[in-house]
């Protein structure tokens, strides 16, 4: 199985300013891969391109952006699990076959990429990276068709998984989510120029608007006539539930709805079924806020900041290395005495997995003073690993894969604990149609048995 990645796509056609607004949109989409980042732009005849490893403010110097040529860029933010972060796993791909040069930037994850790689190399295939997003690249270079549209579908009828993908030959930028829309992918527009971004918080930054999602199955095709689209697949739409729940930036509009407000209303939808007895409700910040507001309307509690976070660290969750992980959430988070001290707090986040963070804060607020400390969660128990592009541990790792709630609460030390229901997390997000596995384990595109992560190719 190759890496499966929590990522950035972007892409801009038909502006001056591509390389710099694709470089604008990957920074506000840095929350969703902080290891590497780059972009690859074209003037209609040549590519041009940039990536390394970092953040986005320190990969793209002005010098390297003005480098950066054409009317038209895609861009990709990217994490990957350990082992798996070499530079040449960097998106966007590019590769030049036929009679062009064509780009990729991919984020989700193919669950049967390993079969089809093996049988690309039986057939003499040499692959550049251990990243499932290669696959396209050399399906669509074997196919017959000299139509780019006709060449896609047939790729796409042969990959299964997750995968929002950006795409751009030398005159067109090409957007598509899998038949599922398991990840987000959103069309925006600034004046003529169309614009692809996996979230529409980065649409914001550049003064464009916010068109419409592309949906499940969808394909967009967009060149100097307009833009086309194209149904290539029709499945039951099952978009990642998850991306509500932590992933996504609140100021993007997922599938219609404020994904602030979502989580607004999973925090209330907590209240009501879990309200306890407190002083203060505490967010964990960031990813706890909004919930945490929620909370503390409707259970007509106090709400104050009683955690500090240190926003130059990084999400502990996203550094490769165990080791750092463990004393991250120290890194990241500080109480604040002044207002913790002597009360009973109600501590909200958005989700466990493994439990550190938890113990961790629940540690830190009882050393800073905190009579008692009830944790609330505002999702359901994380009990099985997802295998469509967001980065989790192996089920083992998952506490509540093989502990009762009342196991976790002694494990992280509250004086309580309660998860949002499934029911509950179902009514904030006003649908039925999502992907719940990592709650669930009912997973939309099934799987012929579960990959092991972080093995390395037996190929490679
Ligand atoms: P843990 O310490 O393993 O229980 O992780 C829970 C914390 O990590 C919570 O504060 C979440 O906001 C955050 N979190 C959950 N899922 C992810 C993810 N895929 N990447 C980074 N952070 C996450």
């Amino acid at each position: 199985m190759g890496v499966h990645d929590e990522c950035a796509v972007f892409g801009v056609f038909g502006n001056k300013d591509a390389a710099n607004f694709t470089y604008l949109g990957l920074h506000a989409l840095q929350h969703r891969g902080q290891e590497s980042s780059g972009i690859i732009s074209t003037d209609g005849k040549e590519f041009y391109g940039h990536k390394a490893r970092g953040l986005v403010s320190e990969i793209f110097t002005k010098q390297v952006i003005e480098n950066l040529k054409g009317d038209a860029a895609i861009g990709h933010n990217r994490y990957s699990t350990t082992g798996a972060s070499s530079i040449n796993n960097v998106q966007p791909f590019a590769a030049y076959f036929k009679d062009g040069y064509i780009a990729i930037s991919h984020n989700g994850n193919l669950i049967n990429s390993e079969s089809i790689r093996h049988h690309l190399i039986e057939d003499g295939a040499i692959f550049h990276t251990t990243s499932d997003t290669e696959n396209f690249l050399h399906l669509l270079a074997k196919n017959k068709s000299d139509n780019l549209q006709e060449s896609l579908i047939s790729v796409l009828g042969k990959v299964r998984g997750a995968y929002s993908l950006v795409l751009m030959t030398t005159d067109s930028l090409i957007g598509i989510r899998d038949p599922y829309g398991i990840r987000p992918l959103s069309l925006g527009k600034k004046g003529d120029c169309y614009i692809l971004s996996s979230e529409s918080c980065a649409f914001d930054l550049i003064e464009a608007d916010f068109v419409r999602d592309v949906m499940p199955g969808e394909i967009l095709f967009i060149t100097h006539n307009g833009i086309e689209s194209r149904q290539f697949a029709y499945e039951t739409p099952a978009p990642c539930i998850f991306e509500y729940v932590y992933f996504a930036r609140p100021d993007s509009l997922l599938w219609g709805k404020s994904v602030y407000n979502v989580r607004k209303k999973m925090g209330a939808i907590l209240a009501e079924e879990s309200m306890v007895d407190s002083d203060i409700v505490i967010p964990v910040p960031d990813s706890g806020i909004p919930a945490a507001l929620g909370f503390a309307e409707r259970s007509d509690i106090n709400f104050q900041m009683g955690l500090m976070r240190n926003h130059y660290v990084g999400r502990t969750f996203i550094e490769p290395s165990q080791s750092i992980r463990h004393f991250g959430v120290k890194l990241k988070l500080n109480p604040i005495r002044s207002i913790v001290d002597g009360k009973t707090v109600t501590v909200v986040d958005d989700s466990i997995v493994r439990g550190t963070t938890s113990k961790k804060i629940i540690k830190m607020l009882k050393e800073a003073g905190a009579k008692k400390v009830h944790m609330r969660i505002s999702s359901p128990p994380f009990i099985s690993p997802c295998f469509y592009g967001v980065d989790t541990p192996t089920r083992r790792e998952l506490i509540a894969s093989s502990h009762t709630v009342e196991e976790i609460r002694k494990y992280i030390t509250a004086d309580s604990l309660n998860f949002l229901s499934l029911d509950g997390m179902m009514k904030a997000v006003e649908k039925k149609e999502f992907c719940t596995a990592c709650f669930t384990k009912n997973y939309p595109i099934k799987l012929e048995s579960e990959p092991a992560y972080g093995t390395p190719l037996p190929f490679l």
